[in-house]
């Protein structure tokens, strides 16, 4: 499997691979690339390569991969910065680092510290993870994930090896979206990626905005027919969703319309909306609607995410929700 699951930056992924193969990876590694270009995955997959025992590392089969890519290996150390801001990687991590760079490693024959945002360490904490650089321990392998190399003294950068990942082309960038996500339709993708480029971070990114905006909005629409008394409403706001293609969307908007109805819950209590997803349907629910209703509509957004998963026919599965919502908008 090795690197197969990232997408471009191909000779990059060769020369790391030799690397892990031949264990002769650095022990110091500066990855840089802008943001959405996959810095973090790909430092996994390097811990993944280091750690793994097939022949074949990273096989990303194995117990040890699946632990390193789901960030469940102790011998795997992430440290990210809580702010993202300029000097918010703090010299007190970098401390905590070292101490935890001297003891052995717990089940692997490697300890691998990804720092990411490592360029948003000032000089005083650049200067504290010089010394471990300097002298690490053998099992130790530092990854600094950064935007841009500049930021780092040149003590720090004489130190490691340095790699950039690059965005890929929009072609491969279409690949991945289309791999990952089945909501968007092409012609999404394609706008997405003429704006992204092939930064498949950033296009995901947008691409999933527009898939929760259009979960949401849909939500709405279907709260907005639950409370109208024509049941014509309802089929006419259902009936969109009835192609195959809509699945994602069915199943994105779940959450969503649950909230709204757990909201209107709240305000029939007494209390405020949380979710606060669209107040005005929430007061017009909770004023149309007792409670037993309103919480037997909630159940029919679970048993519909339930009913999702078990892959019923996406006509029937609607025709179901129609009946299911103006039942329990009735219940007694
Ligand atoms: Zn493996």
């Amino acid at each position: 499997m090795a690197f197969e699951t990232f997408f471009g930056n191909e000779s990059l992924k060769n020369t790391i691979l030799q690397l892990i193969r031949t264990r002769t990876l650095p022990h110091a590694i500066i990855l840089e690339g802008e943001k959405g270009v996959g810095k973090r995955t790909f430092a996994r997959l390097i811990a993944a390569g280091l750690l793994c025992e097939q022949t074949q590392a990273p096989c990303l089969e194995c117990s040890i991969c699946k632990n390193v890519l789901s960030a469940n290996h102790p011998d795997v150390l992430y440290y990210e910065t809580e702010k993202h801001t300029k000097d918010n990687f703090k010299i007190d991590t970098v401390r905590a680092i070292r101490d935890i760079a001297y003891i052995s490693p717990n089940q692997a024959a490697y300890k691998v510290f990804i720092l990411a945002e490592a360029d948003l360490m000032n000089s005083a904490a650049q200067n504290a993870l010089l010394k471990i650089l300097e002298e690490p321990p053998a099992y130790a392998v530092f990854i600094l994930l950064c935007e841009k190399k500049s930021a780092f003294l040149e003590t720090i950068l004489s130190r490691c090896a340095l790699y950039r990942l690059e965005r890929v082309s929009d072609a491969l960038a279409f690949e991945a979206v289309r791999s990952l996500l089945s909501g968007p339709t092409e012609e999404e993708i394609n706008k997405a990626i003429a704006l992204a480029g092939g930064n498949i971070g950033m296009v995901l990114e947008s691409l999933r905005g527009d898939e929760t905006l259009r979960a949401n909005e849909k939500a709405i629409e279907i709260a907005g027919a639950v409370l109208s008394s024509y049941e014509f409403d309802l089929l006419k706001v259902l009936g969109e969703l009835e192609s195959s293609g809509a699945k994602a969307l069915l199943y994105a908007l779940a959450e969503p319309l649950k909230n709204v109805f757990r909201d209107a819950v709240a305000i029939r209590c007494g209390g405020e909306a949380l979710i606060r997803l669209n107040e005005d349907i929430a007061q017009k629910l909770a004023a149309a609607l007792t409670k037993k209703q309103l919480f037997a509509l909630i159940e029919v957004c679970e048993e519909l995410k339930r009913r999702i998963q078990r892959n019923m026919n996406q006509k029937l599965l609607v025709t179901w929700l129609s009946a299911a919502l103006t039942t329990a908008a009735e219940y007694e």
